[in-house]
């Protein structure tokens, strides 16, 4: 059966995010999963125990809102594609999922450091907070119930001693995300190089949040969690 123009292009994007992830060190080895929802509710997504960084579009596997393989003759989708499932269940405004394993970001939750410090402008206007969903066995239902909370609320989170999940209108969306994430890692981990991080107050925080619209953001944004962390 000929594949559509949407299709084509959204294998296309799944790819090129997914070598690029391999590229930039967000996963290793046969790590991370990426989908895209269609607009027949089919979900376009990588292959299970494939490198992302060799990955060529005809690899990739159409599923069900279930997880089931349309076609019974391709390969499996990722154990962990039940996140994002619960992701597109519960946020009818993306139709893109990134999961991967960025060192920095994971390395905070490993440390017990918080990443959702309100630091850097431009990560206070696009995520707010990056909040840490309770660690979970990966590829288990046990993953979806601890992230669910979080996936209401916000588009980038991490899961504890495990990885990040970003969501998005499309899959570039979801990818700068995820870059979003762990350049927010790295420049925290600098200024607790050097002596630790001085966070934006809540006023600097409230002042942001007025002008967000000027960069055409406009999706919610739970402030709860920078403002935990800011200096008053
Ligand atoms: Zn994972």
């Amino acid at each position: 059966m000929s594949k559509s123009v949407e299709e084509l292009t959204a294998r296309q994007a799944l790819a090129e995010v997914s070598r690029l992830c391999y590229q930039r060190g967000y996963i290793s080895g046969t790590e991370g999963n990426f989908s895209i929802r269609l607009a027949d509710n089919r979900i376009l997504t990588t292959p299970r125990g494939v490198c992302k960084g060799r990955i060529n579009e005809s690899e990739l596997v159409l599923t069900d809102l279930q997880g089931n393989p349309l076609d019974p003759h391709s390969a499996l989708p990722s154990t962990e594609l039940k996140m994002h499932l619960a992701a597109y269940r519960l946020r009818k405004d993306i139709d893109a999922v990134v999961h991967a394993h960025p060192t920095i970001a994971v390395g905070f939750t490993v440390a017990g450091v918080s990443l959702s410090t309100p630091a850097l402008p431009e990560v206070v206007c696009t995520l707010g907070g990056i909040p840490v969903a309770p660690y979970a066995t990966p590829s288990t239902d046990e993953v979806v119930e601890s992230i669910e909370p979080f996936v209401k609320k916000c588009d980038a989170l991490m899961l504890d001693h495990h990885g990040a999940l970003c969501l998005g209108k499309d899959i570039w969306d979801a990818f700068y995300k995820l870059e979003t994430v762990e350049h927010q890692a790295q420049t925290l981990m600098v200024a607790h190089l050097l002596g630790g991080p001085k966070p934006l107050t809540s006023a600097q925080i409230s002042s942001l949040m007025a002008v967000r619209s000027v960069y055409g953001l406009t999706n919610e944004l739970d402030v709860d969690y920078l403002t935990e962390a800011s200096s008053k």
